[in-house]
């Protein structure tokens, strides 16, 4: 039987196998792409849609790659040679707006920010905030367990989420989940879909738990450092103190160094590091005071800013690191995460894998919650051995340090390699078990997570 056929037979226009789709299809925003191009792309416009794919999909065997908006950093949404890429970008509906409970329940297509328009006018938000929220879809978010700068203070997207819609490998509908704040009945299998990368199954509805908007004053401070080390020093003091910001963004010296250029702002003093912070709610003046004190006890030139305007100019800086790095080279973007106090030490391995692999790895930190993206910038659209070779390094310093192989980008497929490293064989074994579950036939995602272990 020929999958094209029947799916275009299904589905009618919304089977597109134009060139640029399928080229489009081929890549997420990893720098990585499949080498060959898929089947078709079907843009899925309903429940319907999904299940008549997966449908088509089960009976012919073919594999079947799921893709939100394709901003992803892992390679896990690129399609190529015999698959379906299914699109569920055109599934936008927000369904349900509760303001007495706290929750919305949406199509998986809706772009994060779209979804936050849409719930300011009732004093609502949804907090995870990656900082492609203008660009990436909720469902990729949740298939990806995406996080963002305000992270630390209003948690990832694994907090925000009551329950999800799938749609199974076989075309059933499931519904995991609930509405209630509580819920514990049976196994919870929401939390097994977030960060899933599309192997378990479509997600094709969400309910997510909402917050109310946070009233209040936002302070602003940044604080320069002579090394980075002294800033991952002073941040983990923040932590320590018990303080908690919003947000706390690092930035190492190469990374403040590339913006500066990009912006063309006065270039830093060679080695300096920067942190960027902001309290908010009712407590960020007092919270901004306390701050303060922490970073200039270890050693940083400090200055607050009450301005919400200037507050978002002095983001900007750090939001545009990777326009930096892009304007430098290819690059490769790692997301390893640390506990917050072994920062400064995994800040130590990343100088030592510089100095060894003859490297400059500039690097960015969501210190408040100890996940650093170290970029590996070079020339061409292959990662060269050397590069590979440094970021083994650098997830081997991560996991020994108690860390993790990934913080919000997942696995895909330019970290799959590593993966039964940090689970073991026994985990690894019974994960890909549990994703035969849901996949017998193995045609979701094919290739990607648990692909490339011996
Ligand atoms: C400039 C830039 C900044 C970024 N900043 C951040 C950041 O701060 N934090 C962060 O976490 N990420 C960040 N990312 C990475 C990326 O935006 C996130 O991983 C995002 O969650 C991916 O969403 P998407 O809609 O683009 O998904 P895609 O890239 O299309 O897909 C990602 C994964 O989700 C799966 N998937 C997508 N939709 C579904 C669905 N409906 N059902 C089942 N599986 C699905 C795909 O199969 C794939 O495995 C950034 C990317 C860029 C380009």
């Amino acid at each position: 039987m020929n999958p094209l056929g029947l799916l275009t037979a299904a589905l009618g226009e919304r089977v597109d196998t134009s060139l640029p789709a399928l080229e489009q299809a081929r890549a997420d925003r990893s720098g990585h792409a499949a080498s060959r191009r898929p089947l078709a792309v079907v843009h899925a416009e309903s429940v319907a849609d999904v299940q008549a794919v997966m449908r088509i999909a089960t009976e012919t065997r073919t594999p079947v790659v799921v893709r939100g908006a394709g901003t992803g950093l892992a390679g896990a949404a690129n399609a190529g040679s015999g698959e379906i890429a299914l699109s569920t970008a055109r599934m936008t509906a927000v369904r349900e707006i509760r303001a007495d409970d706290l929750l919305a329940v949406v199509e998986p297509g809706i772009l994060n920010a779209d979804l936050n328009a849409a719930l300011a006018p009732h004093g609502l938000w949804w907090p995870p905030d990656p900082a492609s929220r203008e660009i990436s879809t909720v469902g990729g978010n949740i298939a990806t367990g995406a996080g963002g700068l305000l992270c630390a203070k209003y948690g990832v997207v694994r907090d925000a989420v009551l329950g999800v819609d799938v749609v199974l490998a076989d075309g059933r509908l499931m519904r995991f989940g609930h509405r209630s704040v509580k819920g514990v009945t049976g196994l919870d299998l929401t939390s097994l879909m977030i960060g899933s990368e599309g192997t378990l199954g479509v997600i094709v509805g969400a309910t997510l738990k909402l917050r109310r908007l946070t009233e209040g004053t936002i302070c602003t401070i940044t604080a320069t450092f002579p090394s980075v080390r002294a800033a991952a020093a002073a941040s983990a003091a923040v932590t320590a103190a018990g303080v908690q910001p919003a947000i706390m963004e690092l930035m190492d010296a190469a990374s403040l160094a590339a913006v500066s250029a990009l912006l063309d702002l006065p270039v830093p003093p060679a080695g300096t590091a920067q942190l960027t912070i902001q309290t908010d709610g009712p407590a960020a003046e007092a919270e901004a005071q306390a701050v303060e004190a922490v970073l200039s006890a270890h050693g940083g030139t400090v200055q607050v800013s009450h301005d919400r305007a200037e507050g978002e100019r002095l983001l900007t800086i750090r939001r545009s690191m990777h326009a930096a790095m892009a304007a430098l080279g290819t690059t490769l973007i790692e997301d390893v995460s640390v506990p917050r106090s072994a920062m400064p030490a995994m800040f130590d391995e990343i100088a030592r894998i510089e100095r060894e692999h003859g490297l400059s790895i500039p690097t960015v930190a969501h210190a408040g919650d100890g996940n650093l993206h170290p970029n590996f910038v070079f020339e061409g659209s292959e990662v060269p051995d050397g590069v590979w070779r440094a970021a083994d390094d650098l997830f081997r310093a991560a996991i020994a340090l108690g860390g993790t192989l990934t913080g919000e980008h997942g696995i895909g497929t330019l970290k799959s390699r590593w993966l039964a490293e940090e689970l073991g064989e026994d985990q690894w074994e019974l994960q890909r078990q549990i994703a035969r579950v849901f996949d017998p036939l193995g045609i979701l995602n094919p290739g990607k997570v648990f692909s490339a272990h011996a």
